[in-house]
């Protein structure tokens, strides 16, 4: 369950099954100059299947999103073995999906009956906060002429069905990468400096305390790229 299976590079998606690795299926695109967005720092082991149960962001989620903004549509099975696919759905299609005796069907007419009975409450205590990752998506089913159900089950932990594969969008490389490091003496510097430089448009901003550069300094690879910027041992306050 972990292969490549199909890209378009014109219309920038591919199709994969949960179990490829995000960094094995980002080399596998390279050559289309494309990539599949979501980095969390995990990306060299982690797989495709948690990053969609996880609605996994990572750095650049500033630019990108999340999982959830990065996805079309989940196919997976079901607790019974029924598959099940999940897309956007216009409401005359819903009412179609509700028709029959199946779980499928048992499961979209519980989905259209969420908004109608708990919408107040969706609106006032879902949060408005740029990584809200964890459970079912809930406001999805709010105020849409279509539902997008992949969205609403990013995040739901192979808690409603097992993944089988997934359409996911891709992004274009960028063709050039700049970084910039700021010193401060303060954490506290630092994160009121975040709100200066997020108006410069960043795609992604990391806070590197003392511990991480120790950490680093005990890792072969790392400790060459920290001491080829640092010096000394700067300690944050
Ligand atoms: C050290 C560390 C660093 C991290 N850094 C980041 C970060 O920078 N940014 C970030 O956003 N997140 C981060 N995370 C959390 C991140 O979301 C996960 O690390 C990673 O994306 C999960 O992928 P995995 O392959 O390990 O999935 P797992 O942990 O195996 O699974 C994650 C969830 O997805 C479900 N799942 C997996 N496969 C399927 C499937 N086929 N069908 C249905 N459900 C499935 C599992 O049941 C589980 O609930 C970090 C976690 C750790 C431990």
């Amino acid at each position: 369950m972990h292969k490549l299976i199909e890209i378009n590079a014109e219309e920038k998606w591919v199709s994969v099954q949960p179990g490829i690795v995000l960094d094995e299926l980002n080399q596998l695109i390279y050559n289309s100059g494309l990539m599949f967005a979501p980095d969390p720092s995990t990306s060299n082991r982690s797989n495709v299947g948690g990053a969609l149960g996880n609605n996994s962001c990572g750095a650049h989620s500033l630019v990108w999103g999340k999982t959830v903004d990065n996805v079309q549509d989940i196919s997976g099975v079901l607790s019974n073995g029924d598959q099940i696919h999940f897309t956007n759905t216009s409401k005359s299609s819903l009412v179609e999906k509700t028709n029959k005796n199946t779980l499928e069907s048992s499961i979209y007419k519980t989905l259209k009956k969420i908004p109608e009975n708990y919408e107040k409450d969706i609106l006032e205590n879902f949060p408005d906060i740029q990584r809200r990752v964890s459970g079912y998506n809930l406001d999805e089913l709010i105020h849409k002429s279509q539902v997008d159900f992949a969205r609403f089950v990013i995040g739901s932990e192979g808690t409603l069905f097992s993944i089988s594969e997934a359409k996911l969008k891709l992004v274009e490389r960028p063709k050039h990468k700049a970084l910039t490091l700021i010193f401060f003496k303060q954490l506290s510097e630092a994160m009121e400096a975040t709100k200066v430089v997020l108006e410069t448009m960043p795609s992604a901003i990391e806070v590197i305390d003392d511990m991480i550069l120790n950490n680093a300094r005990t890792n072969l690879q790392y400790s060459r790229l920290v001491n080829s910027f640092i010096d000394g041992n700067p300690k944050l306050c």
